[in-house]
């Protein structure tokens, strides 16, 4: 069966890349495996490749000490905003703006091994800040752009990563079909067959 869902294929390691949306991932640097959740985040160079994977670099050699228990508020707070912002809630928003004036970086253009361009982030100052800036933005960006009818978690009960419903007809239910869609295919099948 052809999959008609446009989602960015899951890489071999790392955290998936199948939010559609920055804010999204973000979330999904934490996911749910066979009832036991999964942190993606283990270190600095996990969390330092993570950033890249968006383009999101810093010019320091020398990692910010605080940069993994910011890096992991930061998405503890993305996390209750946008379940505010999902639930049509109040949003604390205001919580989200230190974040936002830390944010220090330039934008530059790379190329991708494929020659494709890319407009990349760099940031300008050594602070965890800085670098988390471009992230922290993207999740203001969900929230004031954002259709909250269109942020949506895997409809799978053993999933819990989210998504950005970008399809036509906003039908998407699962993170990927490749996983949870076929899991869930195959689950209704042995009940249909009764085993
Ligand atoms: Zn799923």
């Amino acid at each position: 069966m052809p999959d008609t869902q446009s989602t960015t294929e899951q890489p071999q390691s790392g955290a998936p890349m199948l939010g559609d949306h920055l804010a999204m991932d973000l979330l999904n640097t934490e996911a749910r495996a066979d009832g036991q959740l999964v942190e993606f985040w283990t270190n600095d160079q996990d969390l330092l490749l993570w950033l890249a994977r968006y383009g999101i670099s810093q010019t320091a050699t020398a990692t910010p000490a605080d940069l993994l228990s910011q890096a992991k508020a930061l998405r503890a707070l993305a996390h209750q905003l946008i379940s505010q912002f999902r639930a049509g809630q109040p949003v604390d928003y205001r919580l989200l703006n230190p974040y936002l004036q830390a944010h220090s970086t330039v934008p530059y253009l790379e190329q991708d091994a494929e020659g494709t361009l890319r407009l990349s982030r760099q940031s300008t100052a050594n602070s965890s800040g800085a670098l988390l800036g471009p992230v922290a933005e993207a999740v203001a960006q969900l929230l004031v752009e954002g259709n909250a009818a269109l942020v949506k978690q895997c409809e799978h009960p053993d999933c819990i990563l989210w998504f950005y419903d970008r399809t036509k007809a906003h039908k998407r239910r699962w993170c990927s079909m490749a996983l949870c869609g076929n899991r869930h295919k195959a689950a209704q099948f042995r009940t249909r067959s009764g085993g």
